[in-house]
């Protein structure tokens, strides 16, 4: 950044907060009502530099190659190595060197390449910002703003820069991040009174960067951008924390420690029996080391981190990006998925297709936002029309275009229905310029606008649910004109609501006034219901599929709507979302404990205000359930943080709920949440084949060792040559492992049991199973080969074998539940090829005479590599017999 840039306050001069608007304005050249020309806003972009912080100075790539040896199972390794070449082993002690450096070269590139990932993962959310320039309305990315930028607010946005405000309408604004006020406090245009030194928190005339907008609408002029923040001047007290390791993380974490700890009791088990044997020192502190070797699983952590990086990388691609990795585990074992309706379940494409007005129901005719169409029945009379949809096109922020529209759906079906009724929306506003507003706000469910008359009096727009806005109405317009509103015409207006939801249409109320004197927006008057809308917006085609996948899944799916009770009802049932229709006034009076026993029949939550999400997630993890909540609004920030997986909106959603959730939908499809689930499963399980492949590794080792020396055989692996298995033969498949394709039958069972440990003692018994039979197979074959081919030959035998056991049993760790052979093992080919690869390589560490050097290998006859196959097979007969003898076999099929 240049720090040279001119300030934008010049010395000696006040600043921006101390000055009124419109002297802000022209201190930065710049007209509010037009913005920056785009030929400007690239001067001062040179001159200012990009709107970022600074970031935090990089770890060196190879401090971070460095990092790989600091991890105290290789620390292990290398004391092995130096035992080794204490007691004059100095070929081991080579080798382990060797391969720990491959280790850290592998492990650093699987880290980077999990880093490289996580980064432009987090390149996909880029925060933007609405901004005027060229007197134009356009989305910007944050970081091209500059001092001068007309930016555009609304609730949930997060501020990008500092600013003076030019419009705030019931602005409230979130500063706890940078005064740690916990309320959000309101915002003016007013100039403060008193000039002085004014600390932060009080400076009501301006919006700080990083803050975020809770409420209200507004419009600010930058003037600090980047580093010149009053966020940048703390910036260096920021530290973005590391994320801290996901439950399966810690827990292989501590698998690992146990793992370490059994083989120091083995080695110290084994160095007292070979003591009484009397056995020399110096092999028995060749065993120990080879045993150390033998038991630490170094490989696991790498393996993981990159699975769950390129995991998640992969759901990013097919939008969803997961901000936590741990969260991936929840979504796995995700039994809720919680789902606004509109814009998730359906398409957030409006129609009017109904409206009613003065006692009459009309068709509207015409698709999307084109605004070819009519309200049927109504075209002799304009002026009717004209009454009934004035709120709408005025009450209403949004602009329609010939290539779509700018602003909220809903607002848009109604700009397209004042269209077809005649009517020019933009017009109209520019008309009858407001004099305040009341912004829609999802928990008071209305919007109004203030208009002064020529006669001094003020208009009232309103639109908003109407049963919400009956509350508001005293008097309605019907085919005789405006009459008191009595029980008769509640009743007639409450049935056409409900009539029109019963067919899934969304339905909003126009409602209006005329004042005395200036508005008063605290306190609406009483109103005129003019017009009721009927607007269509059908379910997304994906979603009933999705909503199949759910049930067989074992994933409950409950609709959450702010709609009517009718609407929500209807587009369920197209949606076969089952279970009880509760509104959020009876949720209102259930207890806890009602709630808590009746949510698991509740299909659909209508008329519900943000607040009620956090009951609702509160109610369902009282249950025991693992609950995905999805949410856009600003209000929606706390069930976020509630659930276990928070879901924001990437293109409807605001900032502050994509900052709460822990994935990110960047197409807001209910269909693609159930696809992260499926995926969160899918990663889980190859986790489990890894861990359980490499720990049978382990634990064969340990065992073989063990056996051979109870046996009274010489080591069958050297220190080395275990290494070797674990890290070069080892590696490879398990990576592969982690990659395999999802089962087709991942979204055919029930939810994993989150409390479920990764090695429960199923899966510690088939580790233990598989380890037991390397160990009798190894050992056994090493003890029938040695009178027969020498001892030399029967090592290398013995050492071919248990790479091969390998092999073997990395089939086994694929299929853990379905049929053990079939196609589906044909699947994985990068694990065919990684097959093929350790084959070679153990046909190069037996035949080839520099690597026989190496390992101390004889060459092996066409009798002798079949005898040994044979013997690793059994792993695979094993558990094939073990699995019939079960009756599992063709339970679950792929
Ligand atoms: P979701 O299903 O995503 O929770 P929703 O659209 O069902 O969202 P809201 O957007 O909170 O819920 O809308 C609730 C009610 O508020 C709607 O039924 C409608 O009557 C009214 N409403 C929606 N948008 C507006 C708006 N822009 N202006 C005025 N009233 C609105």
């Amino acid at each position: 950044m240049d720090v040279t840039a001119p300030p934008v306050a010049p010395a000696g001069e006040p600043d921006a907060y101390c000055l009124t608007s419109t002297e802000v304005a022209a201190r930065l050249g710049v007209d509010p009502a037009t913005g920056l020309s785009e030929q400007e806003t690239a001067e001062r972009a040179a001159a200012h530099g990009p709107n970022r912080l600074a970031e935090p100075a990089r770890r060196p790539e190879w401090l971070k190659f460095l990092d790989q040896f600091r991890n105290w199972l290789i620390g292990i390794l290398l004391i092995a190595a130096v035992v080794a070449g204490a007691i004059g082993d100095i070929k081991d002690a080579v080798v382990i060197t060797v391969v720990l450096q491959i280790n850290a070269v592998l492990g650093y590139l699987q880290e980077r390449r999990a880093e490289r990932s996580l980064e432009a993962l987090r390149r996909m959310l880029v925060p933007t910002t609405r901004v005027r320039r060229d007197g134009a309305e356009r989305v910007v990315e944050a970081h091209t703003l500059v001092p001068g930028d007309v930016v555009l607010l609304e609730a949930g946005d997060r501020v990008p820069a500092d600013g003076r405000l030019v419009v705030a309408e019931s602005v409230e604004v979130a500063e706890a991040a940078l005064t740690g006020e916990s309320q959000p406090v309101a915002k003016t245009t007013a100039a403060p009174a008193d000039t002085a030194s004014l600390p932060l928190a009080e400076r009501t005339g301006m919006l700080f960067m990083n803050t975020a907008v809770t409420r209200g609408r507004a419009e600010i002029i930058v003037t600090a951008t980047g580093m010149r923040t009053e966020l940048g001047a703390i910036a260096e007290e920021l530290r973005t924390g590391t994320e801290p390791p996901s439950p399966l993380q810690v827990q292989l974490d501590s698998l690992g420690r146990r793992l370490a700890m059994l083989s120091g009791v083995a080695v110290v088990a084994y160095a007292l029996v070979a003591l009484v044997r009397g056995e020399a020192l110096a092999d028995i502190a060749l065993r120990a080391v080879a045993l150390a070797v033998a038991a630490i699983p170094e490989g696991l952590p790498a393996v993981l981190a990159l699975t769950l990086a390129l995991g998640v990388y992969r759901m990013a691609r097919h939008g969803a990006i997961v901000k936590r990795l741990a969260s991936v585990e929840s979504l796995g074992s995700a039994t809720v998925v919680c789902s606004d309706k509109t814009g998730t379940l359906t398409l957030n494409e409006m129609t009017v297709r109904a409206l009613w007005t003065g006692g009459r129901l009309y068709d509207v005719t015409g698709q999307g936002y084109d605004t070819k169409g009519a309200v049927r029945g109504a075209e002799g009379h304009p002026d009717r029309l004209l009454d009934a949809v004035l709120p709408f096109a005025v009450c209403n922020d949004a602009h329609v275009t010939d290539d779509g529209f700018v602003g909220d759906p809903t607002e848009a079906a109604l700009v397209v229905l004042a269209a077809k009724a005649g009517m020019d929306a933009d017009g109209l506003r520019a008309e009858l310029p407001r004099t305040g507003e009341l912004p829609f706000d999802a928990a008071t469910k209305y919007m109004a606008t203030f208009h002064a008359e020529p006669d001094g009096r003020t208009r009232v727009h309103v639109k908003g649910a109407v049963d919400v806005l009956l509350d508001l109405c005293t008097e309605v317009l019907t085919e005789d004109g405006v009459r008191d509103l009595d029980d008769r015409h509640r009743k007639e207006i409450l049935d056409i609501t409900s009539s029109l939801g019963g067919s899934g249409l969304r339905v909003l109320g126009a409602a209006t006034a005329l004042v005395d004197g200036p508005p008063e927006p605290a306190a609406l008057p009483g109103l005129t219901l003019v017009s009721v809308a009927g607007i269509a917006d059908p379910p997304r085609p994906q979603a009933r599929d999705a909503m199949a996948l759910c049930r067989s899944a074992g994933v409950a799916v409950k609709m959450i709507t702010g709609d009517h009770a009718a609407t929500a009802a209807a587009i369920a049932h197209e949606l076969d979302i089952t279970g009880e229709v509760v509104t959020g006034a009876e949720l209102d009076r259930m207890t806890p404990d009602e709630l808590a026993e009746r949510i698991d029949g509740i299909g659909v939550f209508a008329r519900v205000a943000p607040e009620h999400k956090v009951t609702i997630v509160r109610a369902l993890s009282d249950r025991g359930h693992i609950v995905a909540m999805t949410g856009d609004g600003v209000n929606d920030a706390p069930a976020l943080r509630a659930a276990h997986i928070g879901v924001a909106m990437g293109r409807a959603g605001t900032d502050v709920a994509k900052e709460a959730a822990d994935l990110v939908l960047t197409d807001d499809d209910f269909s693609t949440i159930v696809r992260a689930v499926r995926e969160g499963r899918a990663i889980y399980d190859n986790i489990v084949k890894f861990v359980r492949f490499q720990l049978a590794t382990n634990v064969g080792a340990i065992l073989t060792l063990l056996g051979a020396s109870l046996a009274g055989l010489p080591a069958p692996l050297t220190a080395a040559q275990l290494l070797w298995i674990n890290i070069i033969m080892d590696g490879p498949p398990a990576m592969a492992l982690a990659v395999d394709p999802a089962r087709d039958d991942v979204m055919r069972h029930p939810p994993r049991d989150p409390q479920e440990r990764i090695l429960d003692a199923r899966r510690l018994l088939s580790i233990g199973r598989a380890g037991a039979v390397m160990a009798v197979g190894t050992v056994v074959l090493l003890a029938l080969a040695r009178p027969r081919v020498g001892a030399d030959t029967a090592a290398t035998m013995a050492f071919t074998t248990f790479v091969l056991f390998q092999l073997f049993n990395s089939l086994n760790a694929r299929a853990e539940d379905g049929p053990l052979l079939g196609r589906h093992q044909l699947r994985n080919r990068t694990l065919w090829l990684c097959l093929a690869g350790v084959l070679a390589v153990q046909a190069v560490a037996v035949h080839l005479p520099w690597a026989r050097s190496v390992f101390g290998t004889e060459p092996l006859n066409a009798a002798q590599w079949a005898l040994c196959l044979g013997t690793a097979s059994t792993v695979l007969l094993v558990e094939l017999v073990v699995r019939a003898a079960r009756g599992r076999t063709t339970r679950r099929t792929e």
